[in-house]
């Protein structure tokens, strides 16, 4: 559609213009959007007036804005955004709906926006909701409003991001900015959304509430006027977490509040302090586990049924997301690794701060290790950093490798540079990122600069490509000299990755030495002195199967002068156990593994 509109249907869309405010205010150096938001409970709609304030952060002037309107993407649910006007303070603006799924707005200006400055438009639009059970729908007495209304596309060095609604993951790429919202909800009806509820007063048989969020990336909401709340705090009283769901739906209501608290209290510490003052974890219809938005997650109602580990594991997930995504963003169509990766890792180490080591071993095993063979088994292996496109409608393998692969290699890379320099580098990628947009570069670049080496092998051989090397020990020695005994080895590498592997020695069935061999080559030379003397040691390559692969090879070094002895004595058998085996060790992961139908 493209359509010119007159002054005189402004007047009667009701758009009351406010003066250009330039120049009078103070503004902060970031958009601001003013939206008065109707929710008409019967039809399922929502009448909206958005007031967008446009501060122009490039370092060129700007003539037309492009938002994302995503509820066009839900037309054959009955789902669409419907554009009645835009104009600023001179008039009507010429408007298109654009893109190939139509969720492009598409406004030109009326005057060019230098850089600094900032410009007023005004956006009459009518939302309507799909019943459905998804991030935006309707479902079981819920409006669950994710991506809702007209939101600012970001302009960086590939121009104007307009890529289409992506269902599988997500495709969502935005800068922070301030809102005001006035949401006019029926009496009875309770909401959840991002920032604070500021102020509420009744309208007739309405209330109108006032919610307020500064630096987010995005405004969601659920409201029900069945929705039953539980209320707690994180980081020792300084964050509010608050959970919505249906009466009948109590025991899950609980846990994910719970699981929320020691999200942020685990996050907090590993990363940098949970940077918002509220936080609220919202039941909404969903085929999938979850979603994130900024200071507010929807959780699936099919995983309040119960209390169990998945639903944990999906709030766990979800609230991750609050520092990768929210917090420090990135463009999740080019670069969905950098959320969904970083956050399912983090997700694993939701478990060690809470539970510990061996616990979390046993969600990584089932939940990303295991998850990663068994794709790896049948369909080979693929890189974990591409955009959402190169996966398409592959599901399965966007969801392996971006997040399982994804988790993979940065357990990995924890490993092997140790935890202090790994969350180290977590945090000052945190701090340097936060509120802005980073890249994979940016965050090589950050840990890179944290821990003092150069990451190319990881990136260029883990993150940016893709294959699984596979190793074996092909000699080895061991020479005493006094009191310390010499031993070396071979490691031949099949495959083109480069990799720091973590190996031990063991005699007697004690670890007399445990290292890191710097693999850069096809065949590497590994010399170690150790404390003794030795007759047999034991070689355990990556016994831990720390490194993607399974290629853990264990090997007896005997002493033999210059004939070199030594007996393979068994791969760790790392093949994944049959169902059935699982079930018997684990009926609890078995479930978890089940029911696991991925988070967003
Ligand atoms: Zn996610």
């Amino acid at each position: 559609m493209k359509a010119r509109i007159s002054l005189l249907s402004l007047l009667i869309l009701g758009l009351v213009l406010a003066p250009s405010a330039h120049g009078i205010k103070a503004y902060a150096e970031k958009s601001k959007y003013t939206m008065w938001v109707k929710l008409d409970e019967e039809s399922l709609k929502l009448d909206c007036n958005l007031t967008f304030e446009y501060f122009n952060s490039e370092s060129e002037p700007i003539g037309e804005l492009y938002f994302h309107i995503y509820p066009n993407a839900f037309i054959e649910h009955g789902g669409k955004l419907v554009v009645h006007g835009v104009a600023s303070s001179r008039g009507a603006l010429e408007y298109s709906i654009e893109g190939s799924d139509r969720t492009v707005l598409h406004v030109v200006l009326d005057r060019e926006v230098k850089p600094g400055e900032v410009h007023e438009i005004l956006v009459n639009f009518t939302v309507y909701i799909p019943e459905k059970p998804d991030r935006f729908g309707y479902n079981r007495g819920i409006f669950a409003l994710g991506n809702w209304y007209p939101i600012l596309a970001v302009y960086d060095d590939e121009g104007w991001n307009l890529d289409p609604y992506y269902p599988h993951g997500e495709s969502f790429y935005s800068e922070v900015a301030d809102y005001e919202v006035y949401l006019i909800v029926p009496q009875g009806v309770t909401v959840a959304a991002t920032g604070s509820l500021v102020e509420e007063r009744r309208l007739g048989g309405s209330v109108v509430q006032h919610w307020k969020a500064v630096d987010v990336r995005d405004f969601a909401m659920t409201c029900s006027r069945y929705y039953t709340m539980l209320e707690d705090t994180a980081l020792n009283g300084r964050v509010r977490v608050i959970s919505y769901f249906l009466p009948e739906d109590e025991i899950g209501g609980k846990a994910a509040l719970e699981a929320a608290v020691k999200a942020v209290n685990a996050y907090s510490s590993l990363y940098g302090d949970y940077p918002f003052r509220e936080l609220r974890v919202a039941e909404t219809g969903g085929w999938f586990g979850g979603m994130e938005y900024p200071q507010i997650v929807f959780i699936s109602s099919r995983l309040y049924d119960r209390s169990d580990l998945i639903l944990e594991y999906v709030v766990a997930h979800e609230v991750g997301h609050q520092w990768w995504y929210s917090a420090v963003g990135n463009d999740e169509n080019d670069e969905p690794w950098l959320d969904e990766g970083l956050t399912e890792f983090s997700t694993v180490m939701y478990f060690e701060w809470n539970y510990g080591r061996d616990y979390a071993e046993k969600v990584f095993d089932r939940m990303v290790r295991e998850d990663y063979y068994r794709f790896l088994d049948r369909r080979g292996d693929l890189p974990v950093a591409r955009p959402v496109t190169f996966f398409g409608d592959d599901t399965q393998a966007y969801y392996t490798i971006v997040y399982s692969k994804g988790a993979f290699i940065l357990w990995y890379l924890r490993h092997v540079v140790g935890d202090k320099l790994f969350f180290d580098g977590m945090r000052e990628f945190y701090r340097r990122y936060r509120f802005k947009v980073a890249t994979i570069e940016g965050f090589k670049e950050t840990l890179e600069e944290v821990f003092g080496m150069s990451l190319n092998w990881f990136f260029e051989d883990w993150v940016y490509s893709s294959g699984i090397p596979s190793y074996s020990i092909r000699g080895g020695s061991l020479a005493q000299m006094g009191e310390i005994t010499v031993v070396q080895f071979q490691i031949h590498r099949a495959g083109r990755q480069r990799a720091l592997i973590p190996f031990v020695l063991e005699a007697s069935e004690k670890v007399v030495y445990s290292g890191v061999a710097n693999v850069s080559s096809s065949i590497t030379v590994v010399e170690v002195a150790v404390n003794g003397s030795f007759e047999r040691i034991v070689l355990k390559l990556d016994p831990q199967d720390i490194v993607p692969g399974r290629s853990n090879p264990t090997v007896v070094i005997t002493k033999g002068g210059a004939k070199v002895e030594y007996t393979a004595v068994a791969e760790r058998d790392r093949k994944l156990r049959s169902p059935l085996a699982v079930a018997a060790a684990s009926s609890v992961l078995l479930v978890l593994v089940l029911r696991y139908r991925r988070v967003k």
